[in-house]
């Protein structure tokens, strides 16, 4: 890999009047996460105890509208929003101020194969259970995301929970890689002449019998008053890449000579150069992310009814769940994989090189990126959040309504479009035209990365092919009647 440039911030998120000083301190984090978990205490109650029909309850809609849109709005403007505000890992700290956590994780699981794993399992389960209708499954799935958080690093000394297992983790870390704020430091000789290295290690503080107590890899403990370095074992000067940042800045909160920033940088930039560890796990992490987008979005349109109905008939099966494996299989794991590995093999063969195909996938697997960002964007965002939100409205009165309190009147149930229903199409089209001249602009500038000479369009042709390709599916699948899910009426 040739030498990596290092980052050039222009401007830091941490520097802004009122806000750098709330999201440095020590309780920053806290505050966002509590706005968060009450936020997510709502959605548990209205969900276990309100109407069961989804468009009417507020778990369904804040969950499938307006948290996916959110956050992929979030990746968009700065970064990974979601996990910087995480409401899971409040009893995550809870554990840990418990100091029952000691072993590491595994080192067989240190990878991303589980998530990628948990993430396709997430997509069928959304499917197979009709995850968007039910207000119960919904919030199910968020019960258990506190009781997993709250086990795992309850169990294990580091963040295993964001790091190797939470999909929503996974997916807001590959989307993050296009986001235009990326943590880093400020001067990289205060960082040669540290010695604590606390944005990794954590502070030494005095336990209350006097000792000091030596904070390592995120440890606490009771007697101390702590600041927690990066749980997910980033170590701030080094930081190229906003895979595995959940954006907590407890690296920020830590350092003792202010250092770390939030610092502004080129989008494209991280995917542009050779930023990511040239691992198999993570190059077919970024395949399943861009084809799931594709394969999300084909779950939702008449073709799939369809072909589930074939293949239920040709199994002789009456459940939909062996169908829908099958599909989802097929779109979301077997294709990305089989077209990836041929991609490269086929650039590889082209440039008369004999490199790992590991290498050769590796080298141009990240231009995907920017594409299949701008496709769920498309989807979550376009489709979904402007086509949706403003259903909250209604949903909103209507749970005041039936705890008595009538004062913001009566729900208008036919409040959803954010803008006009006939503008969402020509809008998400411009933002995946958008997403592939990005990716091919960064496949272009990925071919520096080669290691004789710069590849030419003919070995980059097979990745070239691959977003066209992607860009006309995805076309045809936004084109089609796609079911809108989670409102009761579209305006
Ligand atoms: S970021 Fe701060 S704590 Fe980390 S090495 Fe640099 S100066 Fe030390
Ligand atoms: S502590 Fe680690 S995960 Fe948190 S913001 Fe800093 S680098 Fe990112």
């Amino acid at each position: 890999m040739t030498a990596l440039k290092r980052p050039q911030p222009r401007y830091d998120v941490l520097k802004i009047p009122g806000l750098g000083p709330l999201l440095r301190w020590r309780w920053g984090r806290l505050v966002i996460q509590t706005i968060l978990l009450l936020i997510a205490v709502l959605l548990l109650y209205d969900g276990f105890t309100g109407p069961q029909f989804a468009p009417e309850n507020l778990s369904t809609v804040v969950t499938w509208i307006h948290y996916r849109g959110i956050i992929v709005f979030g990746f968009l403007l700065l970064g990974n929003i979601f996990c910087m505000g995480c409401p899971f890992t409040i009893p995550r700290t809870l554990a840990k101020r418990l100091a029952i956590n000691g072993g590491r994780w595994p080192s067989f699981l240190r990878n991303k194969w589980l998530a990628i794993g948990l993430l396709f399992g997430f997509f069928w389960a959304y499917e197979y259970f009709d995850l968007f209708a039910s207000p119960l499954l919904t919030v199910w799935i968020i019960a258990a995301y506190f009781v997993a958080s709250f086990f795992l690093e309850a169990i294990f000394s580091e963040s295993v929970f964001c790091k190797y297992v939470c999909p929503l983790g996974t997916f807001n870390f590959v989307s993050s890689t296009i986001s235009p704020f990326q943590i880093t430091v400020e001067d990289r000789d205060i960082c040669s002449s540290c010695t604590g290295k606390e944005c990794i290690n954590g502070t030494t503080q005095i336990g209350v019998a006097g000792n000091p107590v030596k904070q390592g890899q995120g440890m606490i403990s009771l007697d101390s008053i702590q600041v927690l370095g990066c749980g997910t074992e980033l170590f701030a000067p080094q930081i190229e890449s906003n895979l595995d940042c959940t954006l907590c800045l407890d690296c920020a909160r830590a350092c003792p000579h202010e250092n770390v920033i939030l610092g502004a940088r080129n989008p494209l930039k991280e995917t542009s150069e050779g930023a990511w560890p040239q691992r198999w796990d993570i190059s077919i992490l970024v395949l399943v992310f861009t084809f799931s987008a594709l394969g999300n979005a084909f779950g939702m349109v008449g073709p799939v009814f369809e072909l589930e109905a074939w293949l239920a008939n040709v199994l002789n099966v009456k459940d939909e769940a062996l169908p829908l494996l099958i599909i989802f299989g097929v779109t979301n794991l077997i294709l990305p994989i089989g077209l990836g590995l041929l991609a490269a093999w086929l650039s590889r063969t082209i440039a008369g090189r004999t490199e790992s195909l590991r290498v050769s996938l590796a080298r141009y697997v990240p231009s995907l990126a920017p594409l299949a960002f701008s496709i769920w964007l498309a989807h979550y965002g376009g489709f979904h959040f402007l086509g949706s939100a403003a259903a909250i409205s209604p949903v909103f009165k209507n749970f005041m309504q039936d705890h008595n309190l009538t004062f913001l009147g009566q729900p208008d149930w036919t409040q959803a479009a954010v803008l006009p229903i006939n503008w969402l199409d020509p809008l998400e089209m411009a933002v995946i035209l958008i997403g592939l001249l990005a990716s091919l602009y960064v496949l272009n500038q990925r071919g520096n990365l080669a290691p004789d000479q710069r590849d030419g369009m003919l070995v980059q042709l097979p990745w070239m092919l691959i977003l066209v390709g992607l860009t006309l599916a995805s076309f045809w699948i936004f084109y089609l009647p796609m079911e809108m899910r989670g409102v009761s009426f579209t305006g």
